[in-house]
């Protein structure tokens, strides 16, 4: 049997488990083929399935029932690619990179909890179909939308825990906060250590390479990455495929600077990520995760991304002038920094997101060559267009009649990548600032909670306000800034309905809340439906942008708190709540998307003909 959730290399007729495919003829069906995919085979659903109840021979269950539910909230999509028309040292290189994304997905399940690949393989034998298909989901058998310990994938619900392993079990609040200021602190806040206690019963950091639980499956990584890399056919792949191979088994609690370069330097036909990046699942957000993608760089998508590029260093300097000299003196950036736009093969581990897409990322996050301003950014444009039909459908419930012409799904990807540059911009989480009390400390330690959410909001509100900058210059007209002012509200709507616990919903309503209060949007409490007033659009924006920027450089943890909690209750354990027309606003909208069951995809990756 496939393996549940895992990208399995296995032999299978064509056609199985892929009957929306258009790729396969009639003739090729019985043709025997390697396939590389997210198992297991779940079809993908057709919009005319919607609504249609599946039975389970668990009927009745109020945990199976909970279960379907989570599951109906999401669009299962599978974007399928095939290997055919490429060269034999391509597909060579590509399996060892899929079965490295395979292990990948394995590291980062023993990271959410260590009992993890058990748990799939009893599911995988005895569960139910939708027991199956909510593990392969949320790579736990925990629900994410649905917080009741009921809804879980196994029959012994056992107690939902993420990213504990980082940790000892009896670590105390008080210890947490006081890592820095041990001896090993640094070794003990690097993402890729696991704490642990000594006889003595002292914190030690342990690499991830040196532990049980990741260190064996890290060094398969780096044996295929090795593998990948001798059939690489850019030489710049190769290099970073062999460094990251070295780093992987380094033992080092920050082994991944030299190849962090060597990443950036990436060019040719492919685009790797691999590595322990991002820390948002874990209990204090401390630990990174592991993840890969594996994308096909769009070359005309890249191409025109290259102009944007060269002013890069125009555009901080814009936000210098924003914030005002007295604040903010713009870094100098540097020009080796990377954009590629990339159609995404196969993403695993915690680049694979359970609920929609991530559509673009900027990495490292931290690091020597972030210090230096040289970071890179990737645009996923299969993702992206993925979205287009949602927005769409969303657009003709909630907005303005005479404004839904301007929805469109190409100026998404311009403002994501705007929302992208924009994170270069201006503050970052280590960077070193005066707090109000004048007291010499970074953006990460002075806005404490409201770190993330005031750096996304950053990237997001500045990455807007570039709108105007681009409009100086002469690069947008009169039309698409209407059209791009209409994809960004329609992209906050769309993140407006997730769960108000992630970062992304909280920061979305916090500008609708302000656009709202600025008169830039209305929302008529008859209709439902939204209204922009583009003319008041740029001025509103950069009140906001301004207020984000400050407070970020200025490490104002009061004006930050301040902000949040003019459109935000904050009610502790990751509850939050909207206030007043913005709570109703929400309510109606997903009570109209819910009626009219329009779902975001849920991604799944196959690629076939290998
Ligand atoms: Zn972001």
């Amino acid at each position: 049997m496939k393996r549940l959730v895992i990208i399995a290399l296995s032999l299978t007729v064509w056609g199985c488990g892929t009957a929306d495919s258009t790729e396969a003829t009639d003739g090729e069906r019985d043709k025997k083929k390697l396939e590389f995919r997210i198992s297991p085979d779940i079809q993908e659903e057709k919009p005319d399935d919607e609504g249609e109840k599946k039975t389970d021979e668990k009927v009745g269950d109020s945990r199976q029932t909970m279960l379907e539910k989570e599951w109906g909230l999401y669009k299962d999509k599978v974007l399928t690619h095939s290997a055919a028309d490429l060269p034999r040292k391509e597909k060579e290189m590509l399996r060892h990179l899929l079965t490295a994304a395979a292990l990948i997905e394995d590291l980062h399940m023993l990271q959410l909890h260590p009992k993890n690949l058990e748990w799939e393989k009893q599911i995988n034998t005895s569960g139910t179909e939708v027991e199956k298909k909510i593990f392969t989901r949320f790579q736990s058998p925990w629900c994410a939308d649905n917080e009741s310990p009921e809804c879980c994938a196994l029959e012994e619900k056992p107690e939902k825990q993420i990213g504990r392993m980082h940790w000892p079990n009896d670590m105390r609040e008080q210890e947490y906060k006081t890592l820095s200021k041990q001896i090993n602190g640094k070794e003990l806040i690097s993402p890729f250590t696991v704490v642990r206690r000594d006889k003595d019963s002292k914190l030690e950091a342990v690499p991830y390479s040196q532990t049980d639980a990741l260190g064996p499956k890290m060094k398969e990584v780096a044996k295929e990455l090795r593998a990948a890399a001798s059939s690489a056919t850019h030489k710049s792949l190769k290099k970073f495929l062999l460094s990251r191979a070295d780093a992987l088994e380094a033992d080092d609690p920050y082994p991944y600077d030299d190849s962090d370069y060597d990443w950036i330097a990436v060019e040719g036909d492919w685009e790797v990520t691999v590595g322990p990046y991002e820390t948002y699942k874990n209990p204090h957000q401390l630990k990174a995760l592991f993840e890969m993608y594996i994308g096909r760089v769009d070359k005309k998508i890249t191409d025109e991304l290259v102009m944007f590029k060269a002013n890069l260093q125009a555009m901080e300097n814009a936000l210098g002038e924003l914030v005002g000299p007295e604040i903010y003196k713009s870094r100098k950036l540097d020009p080796r920094i990377s954009i590629r736009a990339v159609d995404i093969w196969m993403a695993s581990g915690d680049g694979r997101r359970d609920r929609g897409a991530t559509v673009a990322f900027h990495l490292p996050n931290r690091g020597k060559s972030v210090d230096e301003g040289l970071y890179k950014k990737v645009m996923m444009v299969n993702h992206s267009m993925a979205f287009e039909g949602v927005s769409k459908a969303r657009a003709d419930l909630v907005l303005d009649e005479s404004q839904i012409k301007y929805v469109n799904a190409k100026a998404d990807i311009t403002n994501v990548t705007f929302h992208e540059f924009a994170h270069g911009f201006g503050a970052y989480h280590e960077m070193k600032v005066k707090n109000p009390k004048g007291k010499e400390t970074t953006v990460k330690e002075a806005l404490k909670e409201y770190d993330t959410l005031l750096e996304e909001e950053k990237a997001d509100t500045f990455g807007l306000w570039l709108l105007s900058f681009q409009k100086k210059n002469g690069w947008v007209d009169e039309e698409q800034e209407m059209v791009r002012y209409t994809s960004a509200l329609m992209h906050i709507l769309g993140l407006l309905q997730y769960p108000l616990n992630g970062v992304y919903p909280r920061m979305v309503a916090i500008q609708l809340g302000w656009y709202l209060d600025a008169g830039a949007v209305t929302w008529d409490e008859k209709t439902g439906r939204f209204t922009m007033h583009y003319e008041k659009m740029p001025a509103a924006v950069e009140s906001l942008a301004r207020k984000v920027a400050t407070i970020q450089l200025t490490g104002d943890y009061d004006q930050a708190k301040e902000l949040v909690g003019k459109y935000i209750v904050d009610k502790g354990e990751k509850d939050y709540e909207l206030k007043g027309v913005l709570a109703r606003a929400r309510k109606v909208m997903m009570d109209k998307f819910e009626k009219a069951g329009i779902k975001s995809p849920s991604l799944r990756y196959e690629v076939t003909d290998l």
